[in-house]
Formats: C-alpha cells, sequence, structure tokens
C-alpha cells in the first residue's frame, strides 16, 4: 500500500541536499482489521505544520516513518463489533489519529492526552487505506466536502486551544501565527465572542486572510511596532488571552508582554526541544498573575469540532492539492510557505454532498 513517509532524517529546510530530510512514497502493509476497527479508504490527506518536525526525528529516528493525521476518506470495511456508532460501509469520515484507550489511569481521571497507550493506533494517513479503532471515527456532517472534511483534526486542536484558554464572551484576543492552526483558531476564537481580535503575523496573505475572516486588526510583527500598536487595539491594557500558534522562539517572549493582568497565554504549538522562554517570575506570575498553558493533543474536543465544521470557512485552507504520488513536490510547496495548507488526494473518490 503505497504510504508517504519520511525515509532520511534531516531538515527539510537543509540547502544541503546531501543532509536534507527526505520525503518518499514508499509500500507498507495494510494494517489488520481488527473485530472494532473500522478501514477507510483515505480521500484526502493534509499535510500538518509538525510533519517537517517528524521529518527532524523529534518522535524518533527510525526511518521510514509513515505520515499523515489529518484525513478523511469513506468507510470500506467494518469490524465485526465496530458497530458502536452506527458506522456503515461508504459514510463519509473524518477522524482522530490517536485512539484513547479508556482503561488506563490517565483516561480514567478525564485527562485522554496523558492515555499510555496513545500510540497503538497511530498509524500512517498518506496512505490508500487507514485501520482506525471505531472510536477514532467521526461520520462527516451532510454538507461538508471530504476535502473539507480533512481539517477536522486541526479543526479539533483549535477548540483545544479555546478549551485552554477559557475564554468569555467580549474577552480581547490576540492570536499569533497564521497558519493553519492560528487561521481556524482565529475563527473558533471568533465564535467564542472574541473581541479586539488581533492576528500577528509577518506574512502579508495570512494576516488579509486573517482579516477576511474576522479579525478586527493584523498586525506585522517585523515591521511594526507589536508592543505600541497592541496597547492601542487594548486602550493600554492588553489582551485578556494571548494565543500562540507560530510556534517561533523569536514570537513567543513579546506575548507575555501584550497580555492583559490576568490573562491566559496559550503556547499552542510544538517549540524546538532546546528552546527555553525566559519567564520573569515577579513581572509575570506576580505582578500580572499570568496562566501560561499549552496544547498537546486535543481530547474531547472532536464531537464539538465536527459540530463547527459547516461553519467554518475552509476554501482558501484546502486550495493547493496534490495526487499522493506527488508527495515530494508537495512537501516541497509545503515548505515554501505559498499555500497556507498542502493537502493530498490519496484516492479520487466520488461524493455526493448535500
Ligand atoms: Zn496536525
Ligand atoms: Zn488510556
Amino acid at each position: 500500500m503505497r504510504t508517504v513517509a519520511v525515509t532520511r532524517i534531516g531538515s527539510l529546510r537543509d540547502p544541503d541536499e546531501s543532509t536534507r530530510g527526505r520525503i518518499g512514497v514508499v509500500d507498507f502493509p495494510e494494517q489488520p482489521l481488527g473485530p472494532e476497527d473500522v478501514r477507510i479508504r483515505v480521500a484526502y490527506s493534509a499535510i500538518c505544520g509538525s510533519d517537517p518536525h517528524l521529518a527532524e526525528g523529534f518522535f524518533g529516528t527510525d526511518v521510514p516513518i509513515g505520515l499523515g493525521h489529518e484525513l478523511s476518506g469513506v468507510v470500506e470495511a467494518l469490524g465485526e463489533r465496530a458497530h458502536r456508532n452506527g458506522l456503515k460501509i461508504g459514510d463519509r469520515v473524518a477522524g482522530n489519529f490517536l485512539r484513547f484507550c479508556g482503561t488506563c489511569r490517565p483516561c480514567q481521571e478525564g485527562r485522554q492526552q496523558f492515555c499510555e497507550h496513545i500510540q497503538d493506533y497511530n498509524r500512517p494517513g498518506m496512505a490508500e487505506t487507514v485501520t482506525w479503532h471505531e472510536s477514532q471515527v467521526y461520520r462527516l456532517p451532510d454538507g461538508v466536502s471530504l476535502l473539507h472534511g480533512s481539517i477536522l483534526e486541526p479543526t479539533s486542536v483549535a477548540v483545544r486551544i479555546a478549551d485552554k484558554a477559557r475564554a468569555r464572551v467580549g474577552d480581547r484576543v490576540a492570536i499569533c501565527g497564521g497558519g493553519p492552526i492560528g487561521q481556524l483558531t482565529l475563527q473558533v476564537m471568533k465564535m467564542n465572542g472574541a473581541t479586539s481580535l488581533t492576528m500577528i503575523e509577518p506574512i502579508a496573505e495570512r494576516r488579509e486572510m486573517a482579516l477576511r475572516h474576522g479579525a478586527d486588526f493584523a498586525i506585522d510583527p517585523v515591521t511594526e511596532d507589536q508592543g505600541s500598536l497592541a496597547a492601542e487595539i487594548t486602550d493600554g491594557r492588553g489582551y485578556d488571552i494571548v494565543i500562540d500558534a507560530s510556534g517561533s522562539p523569536r514570537a513567543a517572549q513579546g506575548l507575555l508582554d501584550i497580555a492583559a493582568k490576568g490573562a491566559t497565554v496559550v503556547y499552542g504549538a510544538m517549540y524546538p526541544a532546546s528552546y527555553e522562554l525566559s519567564l520573569n517570575l515577579s513581572d509575570y506570575l506576580y505582578l500580572k498573575e499570568l496562566t501560561l498553558t499549552g496544547v498537546f493533543v486535543s481530547p474531547y474536543a472532536f464531537p464539538r469540532a465536527l459540530q463547527i465544521l459547516p461553519y467554518l470557512q475552509l476554501d482558501e485552507l484546502t486550495q493547493a492539492v496534490y495526487d499522493l504520488d506527488d508527495a515530494v513536490e508537495a512537501f516541497a510547496v509545503h515548505i515554501s510557505g505559498r499555500f497556507p495548507k498542502v493537502v493530498l488526494r490519496c484516492n479520487d473518490i466520488d461524493e455526493e454532498v448535500r
């Protein structure tokens, strides 16, 4: 079965071809169909900002490392007991690449993100098929295409970020980073009643996209004075919620200074393993009482992500589509930053969207 994988560890941005990380289409065996499993013929699988980190060996260095966790498709086969959620062959679905076992201590304590068996069903989805446990699979709402359905997983991350931000209607909100997670989080925070909603992003096209999708303001942190603009927008008080979706060490520090007293700052991205934020405890935790938090994965968020999918504007996030066999080119386009998101078409599936 053709599967997109990291075939050599290294930075995909390395100018030296001999040490650059490499992506390839390799042959992986199809996973067995257990009694509670669902086999999905994959329609679309989107490239994630975390995929280049995998190429750098963040989660292990044994190649090939199969990729793909943002996918949609059609149910092709069901295990004999996979009937608890009413899934049927032919259903259009998307889902969670992680299975929360429900049995281990963290799962039983309501903290599925720390499930001790979280990797058991984490299988590469940039492939012709993927086989998941039925608890990972969600039927797409009518009217949501398979292409838009591939955005369910990043939407779940935006929902989780909103959960961690503990937003109240009327809160002033800034989001740093206009990639897919930042753009989705912007739309989700808008639904949550965000005001003075500000996108901080150096790329002009991404700032403009945010303004089209509900941002009230946009700041270019490279050519503009982020601190004074943020003060102007918030009457000198700062933002009640500051969200980083950039993962950029250059951006991380300044976000503490645009946060209001009592604000919540969500570092909602992946960061270089060696990066350390310098944190003046007297300024930020004593005098300002900031709450700092982050997001690892998105438990309890998928049903709600599914609910909001029909309300989101997803056309601009799904405009760059490449065939599975062109995965190498698709990753090059992803790295170039030309499109906010790049999607692979893993099978050509006809669908009727009502
Ligand atoms: Zn992702
Ligand atoms: Zn568990």
